[in-house]
């Protein structure tokens, strides 16, 4: 069935919100307007409503990476800054988005991340004033204490993972002068993100949280809820200095329908694909609509401009002996091991080889961290293996130095006025010296992590896996960089004239459109950013609903 709710039933309906974009943001916004059951929200979605076991099972994630499943199969262009080649740009196209598919690392960010969006205009984004939608956002099933929230609806877990591997790496952090951190998210205003600690995931006894399955899915029968699946928003219609139609096509059948708009309308389509949009509309900087044939109605400069992405470079090495993943990946585990995750949500398949997460400045006076350290307890090549033919793959581990404050901007544009054609992103990254720099520093303080003492009983040689020299190891990052799959800022907030949105999230020159979803960051923040997202849209949410929250 092509849609949830079906569209001639919606046509005749005034609704006061429609969210363009059924992903991490788009799901929270749904479902907290629907509260009010004097609200009629409709949300539409692109991708399906997917109950795949591979998305319900977190090591399910290896495969859906692999073959590129639930997924948008975006590219960059060819970089001149990576050896001109062009990377994957994963993002997730179902209910849910891309909360579908990530990693489920839950990461809030330092508090000078958000401290900065204030001190640059943004008001009402300051640490103080986010916490309490961080909170309202997390069920934390760790320590608690007074920074974490314990009722919402995404449930966040410490690492399970029982790899000795992880200790080992916090035993070689703390001889290398790093801090060993209880909770990185249990930080205030003023606080330091600095050091390492065991990280922590979205995962609910054993399920991956979505931000359909935390969020929507428990409400899905309210009456004021509307959903349209597989139905992709291609143009937004004008009148009058607002938004007054839509046209929509079926992602099955290709049949284009319109829809009108009666109250205000959210886009959450994410940071590649809400530009997109607005630029099929008319939105946009006059030459790039030009070239794309596309009519100009507002000459937007900031549409599609500051894209920012977290780049990353994946330090590998041989594991001496076999860790216990590899244990669990003899084939007859994995076929007794993945149907009991899938369905009672036990087991080592619900156990990501990925526990850890560090971060660290570069400079001692600095007020956010440079880099963030990952840490993936099994190697790429990981695969079932059955002992009569051999004793499975090499195992190995691996680090991975993310460069979480890059200088270098890309952009998004359309190819042409064809909607349904996928956007070109440049990412222009690593194109400044600075950003190399801090990449090769980040390297450094990675190889001295895995030579120290405590990393000898699993690696199973000495010789560093990477070239030695300044330009050695530049012409590897080049050859080997690859996305952490943070974009933002493509259609930032801000004060100033060039910023497409105002820090109330509203599209400057037009009173019923609001933007929420990665692309309103003016600057990216210090880690994973789904908790962000989600950060966002419970604060704007709120906003809209005229329900405020103040700090504990
Ligand atoms: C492989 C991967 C790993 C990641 N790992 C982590 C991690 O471990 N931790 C973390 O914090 N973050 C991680 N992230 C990032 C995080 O998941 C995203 O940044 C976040 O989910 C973005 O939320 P969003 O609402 O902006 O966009 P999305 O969640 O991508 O939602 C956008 C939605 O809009 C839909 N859409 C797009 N265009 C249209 C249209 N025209 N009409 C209708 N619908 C449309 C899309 O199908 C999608 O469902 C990862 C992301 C990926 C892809």
């Amino acid at each position: 069935m092509p849609f949830i709710s079906d569209i001639e039933a919606v046509q005749t309906k005034a609704l006061d919100y429609i969210i363009v974009g059924g992903g991490a943001a788009g799901c929270v916004l749904a479902a907290r307007l629907t509260e009010n059951s004097a609200c009629s929200v409709l949300l539409i979605e692109s991708g399906g409503h997917r109950t795949h076991p591979l998305i319900r099972v977190p090591t399910g994630v290896g495969m859906i990476w692999k073959k590129r499943l639930f997924d948008w199969d975006l590219n960059s262009d060819e970089t001149p800054g990576l050896n001109n080649r062009s990377i994957e740009l994963m993002r997730g196209k179902l209910l849910g988005g891309s909360s579908a598919i990530n990693a489920m690392s839950h990461v809030r960010g330092a508090p000078a991340d958000y401290d900065h969006w204030q001190d640059i205009g943004c008001d009402g984004w300051s640490y103080d004033k986010v916490a309490p939608y961080f909170q309202k956002t997390e069920r934390w099933t760790g320590q608690p204490n007074k920074h974490r929230g314990t009722k919402g609806p995404v449930t966040v877990s410490p690492a399970q993972s029982d790899d000795p591997l992880y200790d080992a790496w916090m035993a070689a952090a703390k001889s290398c002068g790093h801090t060993a951190l209880d909770d990185y998210n249990a930080l205030s205003s003023g606080d330091i993100l600095a050091g390492f600690a065991r990280s922590q995931q979205t995962i609910d006894d054993g399920f991956r949280a979505t931000a359909w399955t935390a969020y929507l899915k428990p409400h899905q029968k309210r009456q004021n809820l509307h959903i349209l699946a597989n139905t992709h928003v291609a143009r937004i219609k004008f009148a009058k200095g607002r938004a007054h139609a839509l046209e929509l096509v079926c992602s099955l059948t290709n049949k284009t329908t319109g829809l009108d708009v009666t109250g205000t309308l959210i886009l959450s389509a994410g940071a590649f694909h809400t530009p997109h949009l607005l630029m099929q509309s008319g939105i946009g900087p006059e030459a790039v609509l030009k070239r794309a044939n596309i009519p100009l109605l507002v000459n937007a400069s900031g549409v599609g401009r500051n894209y920012r992405d977290h780049l990353a470079v994946q330090i590998n090495f041989q594991r001496r002996g076999k860790g216990p993943f590899h244990r669990q990946m003899r084939l007859d585990r994995v076929l007794r091991n993945f149907p009991r995750a899938a369905l009672f949500g036990t087991g080592p398949a619900t156990r990501l080889p990925g526990a850890m997460h560090g971060f660290a400045k570069l400079t001692p006076d600095a007020k956010l961290p440079d880099l963030q350290f990952l840490f993936r307890g099994a190697p790429r090549h990981a695969a079932p293996w059955w002992p009569l033919l051999s004793n499975g793959y090499q195992d190995g581990f691996g680090i991975r130095p993310v460069l979480l404050h890059p200088t270098s901007r890309g952009k998004i544009e359309p190819v042409s006025n064809n909607p349904m054609a996928p956007p070109r992103i440049s990412g222009n990254y690593l194109d400044t010296t600075e950003d190399m720099d801090r990449l090769l520093d980040g390297i450094d303080i990675a190889l001295a992590l895995a030579d120290s003492p405590a990393m000898e009983p699993f690696r199973d040689t000495k010789n560093s896996p990477l070239p030695d020299g300044r330009n050695a190891r530049t012409a590897w990052i080049r050859q080997t960089a690859v996305t952490a799959h943070h974009p933002c800022g493509t259609c930032r907030m801000g004060p100033d004239d060039d910023a497409p949105l105002s820090p109330d999230l509203r599209l400057k020159g037009f009173d019923n459109i609001v933007v929420v979803d990665a692309s309103i960051f003016p600057h990216t923040i210090s880690g994973n950013i789904n908790a962000c997202v989600y950060m966002i849209a419970e604060k704007t949410a709120s906003h809209l609903s005229g329900q405020n929250l103040s700090a504990r």
